[in-house]
């Protein structure tokens, strides 16, 4: 076919965090982080369901910095080494977008979530809920295949459906479904169906965070369900789907 319309390009190749990001830093002003708090929480001992949830609110406050420090270290070891950020940096990239330590930030998250992308201000780093440097890795990965498509396709982030094959293809493409070891050498069948049912379980998740769903993981589920099919087969910008 001679008259295939050009590929749509979508979205703005300026992902850069305008005020997002305020620079100036808030004193601390939590609880003293005693060795007795810090015992208590390991141990559990003198330690109600809340007491440890202002311990861990606390502890994220006093240690800002050296988890903020210990995010853009490995975000910046990971820009230059990794094969799938490279990867899905170069992608990002084919379609006009331009991502860097510009505009992906570490920052301290309060909902329980490793990242987030925002069309306007770029990819979000949870420096207080990312484990290690593979997680940072999935992480990263996940936003990335989010910007990719932000760029690439025509997503209305608002609709529902756009939202769930987004999520079903950052959790299936980032890695962060992979298999562990056992999984691999108990067979590929098992295997596609881990990877498959877990991908599901975190898609789900994510869209029933979205505001309007007010945690609905029934609702999400269902959402889910309409478009994982063609989502889940949809592998662009990789070949297929090999971790
Ligand atoms: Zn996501």
């Amino acid at each position: 076919m001679a008259d295939e319309p050009p590929q749509k390009l979508q979205g703005t190749a300026n992902l850069n965090h305008e005020s997002a990001v305020s620079d100036s830093k808030p004193a601390y002003t939590g609880k003293p982080m005693s060795f007795f708090r810090h015992m208590s929480a390991i141990t559990g001992y003198g330690m109600t369901p809340d007491s440890l949830q202002e311990y861990r609110r606390d502890f994220d406050d006093y240690y800002a910095d050296t988890l903020c420090k210990r995010c853009e270290e490995n975000r910046d070891w990971l820009i230059q080494y990794s094969p799938i950020v490279r990867f899905m940096m170069d992608q990002v990239k084919e379609v006009n977008g331009s991502l860097s330590s510009e505009n992906i930030k570490c920052l301290p998250c309060s909902k329980d979530q490793a990242g987030g992308f925002h069309p306007k201000y770029g990819i979000l780093l949870c420096q207080n809920k990312l484990r290690d440097r593979s997680h940072t890795e999935d992480t990263m990965a996940h936003e990335m295949v989010h910007a990719y498509d932000h760029l690439r396709f025509n997503v209305d982030w608002a609709d529902f459906k756009h939202l769930a094959c987004s999520e079903i293809r950052a959790s299936t493409l980032s890695g962060e479904c992979r298999p562990y070891q056992e999984w691999m050498v108990r067979g590929q069948w098992k295997f596609l169906r881990h990877m498959e049912a877990c991908v599901r379980r975190r898609a789900t998740l994510s869209v029933s965070g979205h505001p309007a769903l007010k945690g609905d993981l029934d609702a999400a589920g269902k959402i889910v369900d309409q478009v994982f099919e063609s989502c889940y087969k949809d592998t662009r910008p990789f070949r297929e789907v090999y971790k």
